[in-house]
């Protein structure tokens, strides 16, 4: 079987990184599996070859893609782009034309940089948790929204939190499903007590769990008592699922445990085709374009190479190959290679194509 890969490097580090991803690509072709990769243009690279953040063709690419490879969008260039042509755009149309509702974002820590996060190394050793956010509804898209100008003068801003059965049972589904593949529990983050989509948030929760997935462990926890709780004792957690606004603040909060930005990949999927079996899903570092960094060989290609292992095994079932090169990138931290970014005294700091050699001589040795 034959994927399809489509690769939208961007801007700033974003070529950087993907260019180690298409290393690893190459190494998993000559192990046998089969790519065919397109690449395109997005963000201000596009803006600036077609006057738009991402082309009509780019988006037909990703929609025929069985999945997209996104590195990085924006910067200072860009600052000024008209607000519907500025680089950011371009992932908020992917999202919506690939319906992509669930943002899948892992926070593990590495043994090898324990000792980097700022909490105790004895609390965040061994993490490995997953923050399931809703991306498509919520506050962010909900109806009413603006600013307007009172009749007195003064000025009010209205956002609308909204929610439907539909969109939390999808959502739902999506946790519980990946909670099985882990170790069996979710916990479900919302304000019940004093939000009507909170409340909504968790009867449904409750509904899917009791209808389809009674063998998976379900807890309810309000937003701002999980938001301590990840700081006092993040391991108790599994699943993490939650809506988007909430998610948003909790997956970078999770993403800070761990140390670095530059070592945390995310998914994002859409529904599966009852048909076809077809998700369609987008795998990006969580990082920006880091435009301090650019160019000059800085950037730590590891949350990028991550979030390709994320693709094997969420979009094409490789789970062995995904699992090698999360082994292969265990390996080299703990052999002391690092990027500026997650350097510590004594070990061996490398730029970034070093750090991919580093990545594929691992592979080469764990494969042999
Ligand atoms: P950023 O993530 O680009 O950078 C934040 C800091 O982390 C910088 O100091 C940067 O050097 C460092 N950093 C980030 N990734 C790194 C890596 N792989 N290796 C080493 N260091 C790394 O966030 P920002 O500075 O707030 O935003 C810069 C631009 O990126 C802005 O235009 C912003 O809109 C855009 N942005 C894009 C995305 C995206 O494409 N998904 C996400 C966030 C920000």
């Amino acid at each position: 079987m034959t994927f399809k890969l489509l690769l939208l490097p961007g801007d700033g580090i974003g070529p950087e990184v993907i260019a180690e991803v298409e290393r690893v690509i190459a190494w998993l072709t000559t192990k046998g599996a089969r790519f065919s990769v397109e690449r395109d243009l997005v963000g201000g690279a596009a803006f600036d070859a077609h006057g738009t953040p991402i082309s009509e063709p780019a988006m037909k690419k990703a929609l025929d893609a069985d999945a997209v490879l996104f590195g990085a969008v924006g910067g200072p260039k860009w600052a000024n782009a008209p607000y519907d042509k500025r680089p950011e755009a371009a992932l908020l149309r992917l999202r919506k034309d690939l319906g992509l509702f669930a943002n899948l974002r892992p926070a593990i820590c590495f043994d090898a940089l324990k000792d980097s996060s700022a909490l105790k190394p004895e609390i965040v050793s061994g993490l490995d948790i997953l923050i399931v956010r809703e991306l498509t509804g919520g506050v962010y898209f909900g109806e009413p929204r603006g600013i307007t100008k009172l009749p007195d003068g003064e000025r009010r801003a209205v956002d609308t939190q909204v929610y439907t059965t539909g969109e939390i049972r999808r959502i739902a589904r999506v946790a519980f499903e990946l909670a099985r593949k882990r170790r069996n529990k979710v916990a479900s983050a919302e304000k019940h007590n004093v939000m009507h989509s909170g409340l909504l948030w968790k009867e449904e929760v409750t509904y899917v769990h009791g209808a389809e997935f009674k063998d998976v462990e379900l807890s309810h926890i309000l937003a701002d008592n999980c938001a301590m709780q990840l700081v006092r004792n993040p391991k108790q957690f599994d699943v993490i699922v939650t809506d988007n606004l909430f998610g948003d603040v909790l997956s970078d909060e999770a993403a800070m445990l761990t140390g670095s930005i530059g070592m945390l990949p995310s998914a994002s999927l859409g529904n599966r085709d009852e048909k076809t079996g077809k998700q369609r899903a987008l795998y990006e570092p969580i990082h920006g374009s880091a435009p301090d960094i650019a160019g000059k060989g800085l950037a730590n290609p590891i949350a990028a190479i991550l979030s390709f292992a994320m693709c094997l095994r969420y979009s094409f079932a490789m789970m062995k190959e995904a699992d090698l090169i999360e082994r292969a990138v265990a390996k080299i931290l703990d052999d002391g290679y690092r990027t500026k970014d997650i350097m510590q005294a004594g070990k061996r700091e490398v730029g970034t194509q070093e750090m991919g050699s580093a990545v594929l001589a691992a592979l080469d040795k764990l494969a042999a």
